[in-house]
């Protein structure tokens, strides 16, 4: 039986590397929808290759040159944001690969979770924003979440077997991005197209930006916390540079079980596909014999100030966590756009968290109100 599969946010980092990996064994998937929000040459072009089912065009303006290019080949074209829904509340898929980024993923995850699909979870904002709502909808809908970013990948797989014993903690390693040992008299210099060099993985520009101010960590240990049910506590953070152990579980007995291997998306993406099977891989082999030795260091929290303001909001919960997204996103595309410094991010998040009321225990509709709350602040901050 083919699996098919429905890749949301096709044309970035996560879809194009979950189509290299349904390339690889087309006996067992099948690329059914595809979506993206603006680059339509390389939609129409991933759409001509697989033959999807539905392909979705985010923006309404490039839709009628997606549907001439698709139409001759039968391939059904949707366009605009009610389209993303309507692509996820089809029956014609069996998962989804939720690639992507950001806040806008949360939306189609939810719908998909609803109608009982099995997800693939990369768009890590999803749980961040309203871990609590979404975890117990998987629950209530008995739709699998399969973990894609590679920690908590790395994390689920030493899980496996472990149903009935308790875990103490969770190390979540993190690479330290490109500026690690770097103090505040050098970042604050720092340019977009510096901090787009990330030493160990090749990324979407945002969560590239959120691995050079460790908020990506900040997102993680959030995102950690909903998908195994941890308390604040039982997360922590350890700075390993060269990104081959990509997580740690410490069970109650002090046994410590970690999962290893060359920095490559694909193998979590292949995992999250195949899940419980493995499948043969040609992904590259770590060798223990070359001369690279593993290190470990904690964060400087100090100077990367995203952790600790993540941190917070990980401990406080409500929708806290959620203000401090939105507040990412707006910093890090105004960072992007050369509109505001490398330190002034952790200023803008910092405030708006200050600003917009907390609420213990929000409601679906009062995260979407403190996304749009914490977005207009912090855009007003930086004069958007
Ligand atoms: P990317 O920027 O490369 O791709 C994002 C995709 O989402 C694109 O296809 C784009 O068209 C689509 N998209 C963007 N805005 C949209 C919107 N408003 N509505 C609908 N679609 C939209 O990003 P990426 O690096 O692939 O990351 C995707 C998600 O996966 C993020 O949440 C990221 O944190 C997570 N993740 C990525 C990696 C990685 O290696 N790239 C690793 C772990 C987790
Ligand atoms: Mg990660």
């Amino acid at each position: 039986m083919t699996k098919r599969i429905a890749i949301f946010g096709s044309t970035g980092s996560i879809g194009t590397q979950a189509l290299e990996v349904i390339s690889s064994h087309p006996e067992l998937f099948k690329a059914e929808i595809l979506t993206a929000q603006n680059n339509e040459d390389l939609l129409i072009e991933q759409a001509l290759r697989f033959k999807p089912s539905i392909v979705v065009i985010g923006d309404d303006k490039k839709y009628q040159k997606v549907k001439d290019a698709l139409t001759p080949a039968k391939v059904k074209v949707l366009g605009g944001e009610e389209a993303l829904s309507e692509a996820a509340t089809t029956d014609s898929y069996d998962m989804m690969i939720a690639g992507i980024v950001g806040f806008a993923g949360l939306k189609p995850t939810l719908q998909a979770i609803e109608a009982g699909k099995a997800v693939g979870l990369a768009n890590k904002e999803t749980l961040v924003v309203a871990g609590d709502i979404v975890m117990h909808k998987a629950v209530e809908h008995k739709a699998p979440v399969i973990p894609i970013d590679s920690e908590h990948s790395a994390i689920f797989q030493c899980l496996v077997g472990e149903t009935r014993n308790r875990i103490e903690k969770v190390i979540l390693t993190a690479s330290g991005g490109p500026f690690l040992g770097k103090k505040p008299n050098y970042l604050v210099n720092v340019k977009r197209d510096h901090a787009l060099q990330h030493p160990n993985w090749s990324m979407g520009a945002k969560i590239t930006i959120d691995s050079a101010t460790l908020m990506n960590k900040g997102l993680e240990m959030i995102e950690a916390k909903w998908l195994f049910n941890l308390e604040p506590s039982q997360v922590q953070v350890l700075v390993h540079p060269q990104s081959i152990i990509h997580s740690i579980v410490q069970f109650e007995d002090g046994s410590m079980k970690a999962q290893m291997g060359v920095p490559d998306m694909k193998l979590p993406i292949q995992y999250a596909l195949s899940f419980p099977q493995r499948l043969q891989s040609n992904f590259p082999r770590y060798d223990f014999k070359k001369p690279n030795q593993l290190t470990f260091e904690d964060p400087d929290v100090k100077t990367f100030r995203n952790l600790a303001l993540a941190t917070d909001a990980l401990f406080k919960g409500g929708n806290l966590p959620c203000v401090l997204n939105a507040a990412n996103e707006i910093a890090v595309y105004a960072f992007l756009r050369n509109r505001i410094g490398f330190l002034d991010m952790t200023d803008v998040i910092e405030r708006t968290m200050e600003q917009v009321p907390f609420i213990e225990k929000p409601t679906l509709e009062e995260y979407y109100e403190s996304d749009g709350e914490a977005r207009n602040f912090a855009a007003g901050l930086i004069k958007l």
